[in-house]
């Protein structure tokens, strides 16, 4: 018998999430409405802040986040090399210029050391991603962004329930950003979170989130030129849902993790390290395969066996559009965020998966890396 395909990523919609959008669109109710106000509520909560946005992803946010800020033309970002490609271009959509800082081999992560060499006059903030899931080193950045004056926004899209010490990621920053997407923890379809403890902050995203309207005496006014960023009612009552189990999920996740950890176990495969203080939510088990290993070759290799797996995260400023701009020779600057776009490897780890599944992923890959090497 041919073992079933084991996709990378599958969201797991129960029954009741399901049933809990269909009430939702039986209600007639398809625009933004008391679930979602519902959902803002549950996460300012959970994660301790004072606010919580929902907008249509987790691009819109971080696109909202800087305009609320006033980042444009002349004005620097800090991001890291390795991300999502989503990362930059809302940077290079205001008008502002990505500023690139190479991350950590064995967390993904941008260093607060490396940030603060690649501060000037025109630095405005600094958007860190809490990249896979752990949490950046983001009481050291903050510390930073107060001693410069700058901006944080931290860009925990696949961190949600990411923690430092007792703190969870989306708390540190002016913005925490998260995503919604199939890919993510919890989904809602498409989707995003935008946090903040500054009540203004948060009043002017709810402004644009919605073309700029302010009511006043029940009247509209249109006082910015705003976006139609809203998150629908529907969507919102399917994370509302999942939302329910979600330390569950996270749970589940860390146990597949652990048998990754132990299954796993060839030299030639370097597996995620978690530094002290944080937990993993495991957006991916992010690994990185030997210089000897064709990355392309195993991805395919893989799918033969039956196993969907993908690179993780692009190094950013290799991608054509960053790469024709801003002519950086990344093996030089981005030793790093290179290896780990070209050598490393996403493997499936989400709440449907068995821990035999996971087994079987493991031992799949010990093979095929003695294969292969
Ligand atoms: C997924 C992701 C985004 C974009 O989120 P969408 O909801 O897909 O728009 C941004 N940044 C990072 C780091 C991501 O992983």
């Amino acid at each position: 018998m041919v073992p079933k395909f084991i996709p990378l990523g599958s969201p797991d919609l129960q029954p009741q999430d399901v049933e809990a959008a269909v009430e939702v669109m039986r209600s007639g109710m398809l625009v933004q409405g008391e679930q979602v106000k519902a959902f803002e509520d549950t996460i300012a909560a959970y994660l301790g802040v004072k606010q919580a946005i929902c907008a249509s992803n987790g691009t819109a946010t971080l696109h909202m986040a800087l305009v609320a800020l006033g980042i444009g033309p002349g004005d620097e970002v800090i991001i890291p090399a390795l991300s999502y490609i989503a990362t930059a271009n809302v940077v290079e959509l205001v008008g502002a210029t990505p500023i690139f800082v190479d991350v950590d081999p064995d967390t993904f992560n941008i260093k607060a050391h490396d940030i603060e060499g690649a501060i000037n006059s025109r630095t405005k903030a600094i958007m860190p991603v809490h990249e896979f899931g752990l949490a950046a080193e983001i009481s050291l950045i903050r510390e930073i962004s107060r001693k410069y004056g700058l901006f944080l926004i931290e860009d925990a899209a696949c961190a949600l329930g990411a923690k430092e010490g007792s703190h969870f990621v989306g708390s540190f920053g002016h913005f925490g950003s998260f995503s919604l997407h199939p890919r993510k923890t919890i989904s809602s379809g498409e989707g995003g979170i935008l946090t903040t403890n500054d009540d203004d902050l948060a009043e002017t995203i709810r402004i644009l989130r919605n073309h700029g309207i302010v009511y006043k005496d029940g009247k509209m006014s249109f006082v910015a030129a705003g976006f139609n960023y809203r998150l629908t009612d529907f969507q919102a009552a399917l994370v509302n849902s999942q939302f329910l189990r979600f330390d569950e999920i996270l749970k589940k996740k860390q146990q597949l993790a652990e048998i990754y950890y132990q299954e796993i176990k060839d030299a030639l495969i370097k597996l995620p390290n978690i530094p002290a203080g944080k937990n993993h939510t495991w957006q991916s088990f992010h690994v990185v395969l030997d210089d000897s290993i064709d990355r392309d070759v195993f991805i395919t290799k893989m799918k033969e066996r039956g196993i969907g797996t993908n690179y993780g995260a692009q190094c950013i400023p290799y991608q054509e559009y960053y790469k024709k701009k801003y002519q950086l020779n990344c093996s030089l600057v981005f030793p790093n965020a290179l290896r780990a776009f070209q050598q490393g490897l996403a493997l499936p780890i989400y709440e449907k998966l068995t821990e035999d599944d996971v087994a079987r992923i493991a031992h799949n890959v010990n093979e095929l890396t003695n294969e292969l090497c």
